[in-house]
């Protein structure tokens, strides 16, 4: 167990009554309830009860579950009584993999992933223009893969509608950036420049000039990003600020967040910070501190970040490390070569014996790690170090997650629970989008349908989550849970019932889905004990949804409105009027 998380939760004082000892300021002396909700479909996401009627708040915690009679000494003359009326109430979700800061930046600009034609792109792209005026740097992100052959888009292309204006595009899986001509030359990048890595960070180049043409994948495209943008602090969390209230509105009340940085670690967490003394944070944050390669100990900058930014719903969770990059970029990690460039399988971005040796050292200090893989190479790899860890530690119990594993290799699914691995997943990538046939031209169509295996490693034991990855994806970026919900169900895009099924075997029951976005993705974070379900003595982080999941159409579930959301006891989201 993660002994600092435990304090920093308070984690044991669960007595209806006692003061809150996470940052609520209420007075939870009287025995009477703040809220009751009643004639509800309650559904608990644990077996004691599967189902109720009646829920109180009082404080920040839940102080009773069951039918609405035995609430009955718990309304007091300022109770809030609350008719459901039968709508559902349910934990609130829980994120398991998401970018808050890259995210709300990204979404205060015109979004390139939406444009998923060619004509769509040039007209987005003449928004953008029109949006920006003067001369300096144009961003915005979500182009997407399956627009442009494989060695990614041109340069020309963004010359002819910006003329000499510096441009950075980041692809839809943020793994790919591409760049107008001005903007090469003003951080002096040109055909003598070398790759920084090859075959990992590198820039598509003519086969025979050597000249760029026009996109930098992974960390290549970090020498001109950062000689253009300049996002400062206060930028991010001016960005942030109001996507918290829309996270609010989609029924979202934790995450873990995969990169918090704005632009540094400490600016993440200064920022969560400050908008927590301000009142303003509604969301639990479970933050990451990321390798910085080389003799860099991530663990120990965690704890340090730790001791000097934990907040009462936020804190630096865990080690965050990168095994390999995406196959559209080619740069996912396969154990066979793609078959549009037989000479590479990709390449992992870290020596297997580091990554034990970090993996290792997190364990050491009761730090978790979680760790992106997706090609079966990376995948394999990263078990291999995380059961090295578990040997050479005797640490079992302490948080190991991978992230979105795309093409786990069958023969690994049993090691996720015999490691005692998190198997996290963006779910909403599990369809037979466009990005299906443009990725399977590189891996192969075998590796595309078999990728995502979520029920086989929930039938294996594994621990499987759900999270958006936003502003990140495949194809489909989102950070609104209910989307993944639908998705884990029906392995297609949100509403799209008409599209193919991919791998129908796959589909989850919609209480597994739920369960990967609440109980587990709270064990996942360690907090089940606090958050996750809906039971007396948990604090009070709850959604009222317009209908009940279980009883409409799957394909229905990402227009289902959410009328109000609870964090900590407090009401983050009401949606007027509906409920009285
Ligand atoms: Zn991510």
């Amino acid at each position: 167990m993660n002994s600092l998380l435990k304090r920093s939760l308070c984690f044991g004082s669960v007595l209806i009554g006692l003061t809150a000892c996470m940052g609520s300021d209420r007075d939870n002396s009287a025995a009477f309830a703040d809220i009751l909700f009643h004639s509800g479909r309650v559904y608990t996401v644990s077996s004691d009860p599967t189902w109720a009627d009646a829920v109180t708040v009082t404080g920040d915690r839940i102080s009773y579950v069951g039918a609405r009679t035995g609430a009955e000494s718990l309304i007091g003359p300022d109770t809030r009584i609350i008719d459901l009326d039968g709508k559902m109430l349910m934990p609130g979700l829980i994120d398991s993999h998401t970018h808050i800061f890259a995210g709300s930046i990204s979404a205060q600009r015109i979004n390139l992933s939406l444009a998923d034609t060619l004509d769509k792109l040039a007209e987005a792209l003449l928004a953008l223009h029109d949006q920006n005026s003067g001369d300096g740097a144009v961003y915005a992100r979500g182009w997407q893969n399956h627009l442009f052959p494989p060695d990614g888009p041109r340069k020309e292309m963004l010359d002819a509608v910006f003329g000499d204006r510096p441009v950075v595009l980041d692809s839809v899986d943020g793994h790919s950036t591409w760049f107008s001509s001005r903007a090469f030359e003003i951080a002096g990048v040109d055909a003598g420049t070398a790759d920084p890595e090859a075959g990992i960070s590198f820039f598509e180049r003519d086969k025979t000039t050597g000249e760029l043409l026009g996109t930098a994948r992974e960390r290549a495209g970090d020498i001109i990003r950062n000689a253009l943008l300049s996002f400062d602090r206060s930028s991010y969390k001016s960005a942030l600020e109001p996507w918290l209230l829309d996270a609010a509105a989609a029924g979202l009340t934790a995450v873990y967040d995969a990169g918090a940085s704005a632009p540094t670690e400490q600016d993440a967490y200064q920022t969560l910070a400050e908008l927590e003394q301000e009142g303003k944070l509604s969301l639990r944050v479970f933050g990451s501190v990321g390798y910085r390669f080389d003799d860099d100990d991530p663990a120990a900058r965690l704890l340090d970040l730790q001791s000097r930014f934990t907040g009462a719903y936020f804190r630096p969770y865990a080690v965050k490390l990168y095994a390999d990059g995406v196959p559209e970029a080619h740069t996912a990690y396969l154990l066979t070569p793609y078959l549009d460039r037989p000479e590479s399988t990709g390449e992992p971005m870290i020596a297997a014996d580091r990554m034990a040796e970090l993996i290792t050292s997190a364990f050491e200090k009761d730090v978790p790690v979680h760790i992106h893989a997706i090609g079966d190479g990376a995948i394999r790899m990263t078990l291999d170090a995380i059961e090295v860890a578990r040997n050479t530690t005797g640490e079992h119990d302490v948080g190991a997650t991978i992230a979105h594993m795309d093409f786990v290799h069958a023969a690994d699914i049993p090691r996720f629970s015999e490691l005692g691995v998190v198997a996290q997943t963006s779910i909403q990538w599990a369809a037979q989008d466009p990005s299906y046939d443009n990725i399977g031209a590189f891996v192969g169509m075998q590796r595309m349908h078999d990728a995502y295996p979520v029920k086989s490693l929930i039938e294996a034991g594994a621990l499987q989550t759900f999270g958006a990855d936003w502003p990140a994806a495949a194809y489909f970026s989102t950070y609104k849970p209910l989307d993944l919900l639908e998705a884990a169900v029906t392995r297609q895009l949100p509403g799209e019932i008409e599209m193919p099924v991919r791998n129908p075997d796959e589909r989850l029951e919609l209480s597994d889905a739920i369960a990967g976005m609440t109980i587990r993705a709270a064990m996942q974070l360690d907090a089940d004990g606090e958050i996750g379900s809906i039971a007396v003595g948990k604090k009070a982080d709850l959604i009222v949804l317009e209908r009940n999941l279980f009883e409409i159409p799957a394909h229905e579930i990402h227009d289902v409105r959410v009328l109000m959301t609870l964090m900590d006891g407090r009401i983050v989201h009401e949606a007027g009027p509906g409920l009285h």
